[in-house]
């Protein structure tokens, strides 16, 4: 990398007086030329003399911002090597079809009758959701996993209550190698979160469970492959454990590329499940949103789903035919939970998905999943000769290492996450899951090629050696990147999001 570093913010660049072209008004209107005229601020909302504004020339702004965008990363400049979590390769015709024009102006009030296209589109992603995760139903309302989480609870909540159980049964169980929005979701719903011991296989301690199964129960979370990306073996015989006292199942299904077309959690005994469509379907995210985390029920618990719902009239109706704007309607079911979202969730993102669900076709998605696995498999056997391997078992689409193997350097997972950054990668996930001191969490997705994989491997393994024979380089590491190592801490406890606070901090 050999580029200069844009440092300087554009109100260090600002000089009293300095501006851009500014062309003479023409005195024309846009009502002169038939268009829609713009109603003038009210002149108590004008701030133009109080507000402080950058002023520069015109090629300063045009450099500051396009040099600015080149301190980015992004999927489209590299390679994330925690791709659906972080940022997997979102395919070029996802973003064509949600700015669509026939998508792009559908507005939340627009009447029933002139979305019936977009209605369609839910309705055909729900039913896509159905078949993919052995589902009845689902609810694409709302906007993240972890809202989709909250929503599932919640729809177990209600369907306790239906049966008169709504306050005995407060608990949920979540494994320790859970994602932490599982644990904050159940507690965020009002339920106690009891936490089940993994095994050195990584996997679910049956025995450990056992004991925690009684009546107080609503719910056991799992994520399957794990966070660990192990298999859990004893899904179905957990399942019944759990039916046995009562309980519901609720499936992780934030990053369920490995499973796509191979196997359905609804097929392994789950109730209640949600999907991230901004990592499973390859929408693109990150810093936030935007997202998507639709949640699926079985048969039984379509009535406990939050409103509003979209539902198809069949072609025919008493044996007259439906007309074809009157095709695709929106219900609001009073005795549903509330809503929890603004009407239907994120439109464009939903739109996103389904066109790389419709481009890959049910055989396509199914060998997504397997390359997910293949991928994740192909990077850890390259690399466990020189990086610890804690559970050396079948992995799926993600693996975790225990940091380097020679630990007598002192790199550190942090170092080696660093020194990546140098090499033009984005780090992957680090010091997550918990389970172990120098977790590093690697997860390829099925997008990326034989030789980016490869080059990837060349630099993990480069690092390595570096670590050893250089340790300080690593340790010091990055030392080509425009930011270098922040105090994480201070970061978040006391961000700098204004100049104004940058000059009083200063
Ligand atoms: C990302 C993730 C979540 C949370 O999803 P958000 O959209 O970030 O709220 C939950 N569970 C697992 C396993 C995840 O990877």
């Amino acid at each position: 990398m050999n580029r200069k570093v844009y440092r300087k913010l554009i109100f260090e660049l600002s000089r009293e007086g300095r501006h851009g072209h500014d062309i003479p008004r023409s005195g024309i209107t846009p009502d002169d030329l038939g268009g829609v005229s713009v109603a003038p601020l009210p002149g108590d909302m004008m701030r133009a003399d109080t507000l402080r504004l950058p002023e520069v020339d015109e090629p300063t702004a045009v450099r500051h911002y396009t040099n600015m965008s080149t301190n980015n990363f992004g999927v489209d400049t590299g390679f994330y090597p925690l791709g659906s979590c972080t940022m997997k390769y979102n395919p070029k015709i996802n973003e064509e079809m949600a700015a669509h024009r026939c998508f792009a102006g559908v507005h939340p009030a627009t009447p029933v009758s002139a979305a019936q296209g977009a209605l369609q589109l839910y309705w055909t992603l729900q039913s896509a959701l159905c078949k993919i995760g052995g589902m009845e139903e689902f609810t694409l309302n709302p906007f993240a996993g972890a809202q989709g989480e909250l929503t599932g609870l919640m729809v177990i909540r209600a369907y306790h209550a239906s049966r008169g159980e709504g306050d005995k049964r407060r608990k949920v169980i979540v494994p320790d190698s859970a994602h932490g929005t599982n644990p904050a979701s159940a507690a965020v719903c009002g339920l106690e979160v009891v936490e089940v011991k993994s095994r050195p296989d990584g996997t679910v301690d049956v025995n450990d469970l056992a004991p925690l199964l009684d009546d107080t129960v609503a719910a056991m979370m799992m994520t399957n492959p794990n966070t660990l990306g192990i298999f859990e073996k004893d899904i179905p015989r957990i399942a019944r454990m759990v039916h046995d006292v009562g309980a519901l199942m609720y499936y992780d299904g934030a990053n369920l590329n490995p499973l796509l077309g191979v196997a359905r959690p609804g097929d392994m005994g789950f109730d209640v499940m949600h999907i991230n469509l901004h990592k499973t379907f390859s929408t693109p995210h990150g810093g936030g949103g935007p997202g998507s985390g639709p949640v699926g029920v079985r048969k039984g618990l379509e009535k406990f789903l939050p409103n509003p719902r979209v539902i198809r009239h069949l072609e025919t109706h008493q044996g007259f035919p439906v007309k074809e704007e009157k095709r695709y309607g929106i219900v609001y079911d009073p005795a549903a939970l509330g809503s929890v979202s603004a009407t239907l969730g994120n439109f464009a993102v939903q739109a996103r998905a389904l066109a790389y669900i419709l481009t890959l076709g049910s055989d396509g998605l199914m060998e997504a999943g397997k390359l997910a696995t293949l991928n994740a498999t192909y990077i850890k056997e390259s690399l466990k000769d020189c990086y610890l391997l804690p559970i050396d078992g079948l992995s799926k689409h993600e693996f975790v290492f225990d940091g380097l193997r020679d630990k007598s350097t002192g790199v550190t997972t942090l170092d080696v996450a660093k020194r990546l950054l140098d090499h033009g990668y984005h780090a992957p996930t680090i010091y997550f899951p918990l389970l172990f001191h120098e977790s590093l969490m690697i997860e390829p997705t099925e997008t990326e090629s034989r030789e980016t994989l490869d080059e990837f491997i060349d630099v993990m393994r480069d690092i390595a050696r570096e670590a050893f024979e250089d340790p300080e380089t690593v340790k010091t590491a990055p030392h080509l990147t425009p930011v270098r190592r922040p105090d994480d801490t201070q970061a978040a406890l006391t961000p700098i999001l204004t100049y104004d606070q940058l000059i009083t901090t200063n």
